[in-house]
C-alpha cells in the first residue's frame, strides 16, 4: 500500500519510517512534488490534523495521513497547545519556543505536561482519527540533542532523560506519536 504523510518535517517522516511494516510504502510531499505550507490554521489539534490531510487529498487525489502534535503544560493552563509551533513567533523557532516555556515555569518546581499527538488518516472515502498521548515533566534547562522541537525540555514519565537524550528506538516506543501511530498501523494492517 502507498501512503502520503502530509509533512515537510524530516525528523517526523524519519521516526514514521521506522515504525510502518514493510509493505506500506511512506511517500512524502517531496516525493509527491509538493513543496507548499500546508496551512494549519484551525484551533484544536484534530482539526488541524483533517485540515492538513484533506490539503492533500484534495489536491493529489490519494490516500494519506497528517499528524497534529502540541505540548499541553498544565501550570500554563494547558499552553501552548495547538498553538506549539508557534508558541514564540511566527518564525516557529523551537529554541526560542523552548526558551519561552522555560522562562514562563522559572518559579514551578516539577511542572508536568504532556505531548498529544492526533493522526488524520484519508483513506479511500473513510476519515479517521487517532490519539496518543505521554506524561511528563519540564525540564529546568535543555538537555540533549536528539529529536527536535521541544524534545530537549521534556522527560516522560518513568525515565530521567529528555526525548532528545534517549535513543530514537525509546522515544518511537513511548512518544505520543508512536502511539497514535501504533493505532494507525493496527487500523491498516485489518483494512
Ligand atoms: P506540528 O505537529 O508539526 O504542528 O508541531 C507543533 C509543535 O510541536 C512544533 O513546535 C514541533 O516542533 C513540536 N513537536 C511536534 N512533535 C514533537 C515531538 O515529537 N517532540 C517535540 N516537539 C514536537
Amino acid at each position: 500500500m502507498d501512503l502520503v504523510f502530509a509533512t515537510h518535517n524530516a525528523n517526523k517522516l524519519k521516526e514514521v519510517r521506522l515504525l510502518l511494516p514493510k509493505d506500506i510504502r511512506l511517500i512524502s510531499l517531496e516525493d509527491l512534488g509538493c513543496h507548499e505550507d500546508i496551512p494549519e490554521t484551525e484551533s484544536t489539534l484534530e482539526a488541524n490534523a483533517q485540515l492538513k490531510a484533506d490539503y492533500i487529498t484534495e489536491r493529489y487525489g490519494i490516500s494519506c495521513f497528517a499528524d497534529d502534535t502540541g505540548l499541553i503544560i498544565d501550570a500554563l493552563n494547558g499552553a501552548p497547545g495547538v498553538h506549539s509551533a508557534r508558541f514564540a513567533g511566527e518564525e516557529r523557532d523551537s529554541d526560542k519556543n523552548m526558551e519561552k516555556v522555560l522562562n514562563e515555569l522559572k518559579n514551578i518546581s516539577t511542572p508536568t505536561a504532556r505531548f498529544k499527538t492526533v493522526i488524520a488518516l484519508n483513506l479511500n472515502k473513510e476519515r479517521i482519527l487517532f490519539e496518543g498521548v505521554i506524561e511528563g515533566v519540564i525540564t529546568k534547562e535543555k538537555y540533549g540533542t536528539e529529536g527536535f522541537g521541544y524534545d530537549p525540555i521534556f522527560i516522560p514519565k518513568g525515565y530521567d532523560q529528555t526525548f532528545a537524550q534517549l535513543p530514537l528506538e525509546i522515544k518511537n516506543q513511548i512518544s505520543h506519536r508512536g502511539k497514535a501511530l501504533q493505532k494507525l498501523i493496527a487500523y491498516l494492517v485489518k483494512h
